[in-house]
């Protein structure tokens, strides 16, 4: 790279000179003349939310120079082959000698930065491959995507992973059975699991067949609330056993829960302080003040704002790992997906996972602090999770949404506190 050795051109017509920085590969490959119109192609299965942002890099090179690129369906033949791959995958480790240096353009895919590395090989072609060092590094859930499919009887490595995480959400409690031999830490896919997994599906209203399939991974991949859905045992989401309320001119579903025992604010304590941990980050108040104004609006509380954390009623802060209330956070994009965290009635503390990216509104790769707070506010007043996706209480977000309270909430909230 350049920035040693400053190369300077003097601009003849602008009147000033500019300092460059770029680096050619080694011996200075490059395309043929005659070779100005290039193809590229994605492996076939290459995921959909890569093909816009990597034709669009593409558009962007393409004014500011000679080429002109053409999206091809034939792999094999494409000048430009875009593939993501991970770890060894046969191309020759990018640091050994078989590259001889490489070339980088960044593009931003989902706050993730991918890399469109250029790479100049050894071989008479010319290839490209992309490799996304940050997904590498922060895959959610690699174990869950790898156990696709898996069922009853199953013994897959990762499986014990499975367990782990059907264990922090409520699903599967082995201790429960300590008398009989189990598989609490094993890869067996045992009865408990594959029940386990069923009631999942009810409770995000997928088909309960108790098998891995796709569409229950794709919901166990969605980032989510700490909290979990089923707790000891006794409260579950409400998709199974449905409550049907008359109304006067239709009828509902609702599928609110409460924590058990259905802790909830004395009759009394109506008005409610909150306040930040000293050093907070600002841009976290406003988004946060306006959550609590959403939940006055539908309820009977009143919110305001204190200075004084330790006497404050509502403690908000951003947690990191494990932080000494026995619910540590999973890291930025951590095997769990969990990005903040809430404590019923009367406790109050509300945390968010300080390793999430956090931002103000709908932007890509983060998640908005307002829809958490939403969330995570409904706890804190007696809400538990709810089946509905719709509902501010369905207990995953994905980052770049928002959301904002729902019917079923608004029902939730008026049945525990009767009015
Ligand atoms: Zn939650
Ligand atoms: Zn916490």
């Amino acid at each position: 790279m350049r920035s040693g050795k400053k190369r300077q051109h003097h601009n003849h017509h602008n009147r000033f000179h500019t300092v460059s920085h770029y680096a050619f590969f080694r011996g200075s490959p490059r395309w043929p003349a005659s070779k100005f119109s290039l193809t590229y192609a994605f492996l076939p299965g290459t995921r959909g939310d890569a093909i816009n942002p990597v034709a669009q890099a593409f558009q962007t090179w393409a004014p500011n120079t000679q080429f002109q690129f053409t999206e091809s369906q034939d792999y094999r033949n494409a000048d430009i082959k875009i593939s993501f791959k991970s770890g060894d995958h046969g191309a020759g480790a990018l640091s050994t000698a078989v590259v001889e240096s490489w070339l980088m353009l960044q593009l931003l895919l989902e706050s993730q930065i991918i890399q469109i590395i250029l790479l100049s090989l050894l071989s008479h072609n010319y290839s490209v491959l992309a490799h996304s060092h940050a997904e590498k590094k922060s895959s959610p859930f690699k174990f869950i995507e790898h156990l696709k499919g898996c069922h009853k009887g199953d013994k897959i490595k990762g499986i014990h992973e499975l367990k782990k995480y059907m264990e922090k959400f409520g699903y599967l409690n082995y201790d429960n059975y300590k008398n009989q031999s189990t598989h609490a830490n094993d890869d067996d896919f045992d009865e408990l699991l594959e029940s386990a997994i069923k009631t999942y599906q009810l409770n995000y209203h997928l088909k309960s067949t108790g098998v891995l399939d796709a569409n229950t991974v794709a919901k166990m991949t969605i980032p989510r609330c700490g909290v979990a859905d089923i707790v000891n045992g006794t409260t579950r989401m409400r998709s199974g056993k449905k409550r049907q309320q008359h109304n006067h001119h239709f009828r509902t579903v609702s599928h609110y829960s409460f924590f058990p025992r259905s802790p909830k604010w004395p009759a009394s304590k109506f008005s409610l302080t909150y306040a930040f941990r000293p050093g907070t980050r600002s841009d976290a108040i406003t988004p946060v003040a306006r959550a609590f104004q959403t939940w006055a609006a539908n309820t009977q509380f009143k919110f305001s704002k204190i200075e004084d954390f330790a006497n404050a009623d509502i403690k908000i802060s951003f947690e990191s790992g494990d932080h000494g209330d026995g619910n540590p956070f999973d890291g930025r994009g951590g095997p769990e997906g969990i990005i903040a965290h809430a404590f019923a009635p009367t406790n109050g503390r509300f945390h968010y996972d300080a390793d999430e990216p956090w931002a103000v509104g709908a932007v890509q790769g983060a998640f908005d602090l307002e829809t958490v707070a939403l969330h995570e506010i409904g706890h804190l007043l007696g809400l538990h999770h709810s089946s509905v996706e719709g509902a501010i209480m369905y207990p995953s977000i994905s980052a770049g949404v928002t959301k904002g309270l729902h019917g079923d909430d608004i029902q939730g909230i008026r049945d525990l506190y009767n009015v």
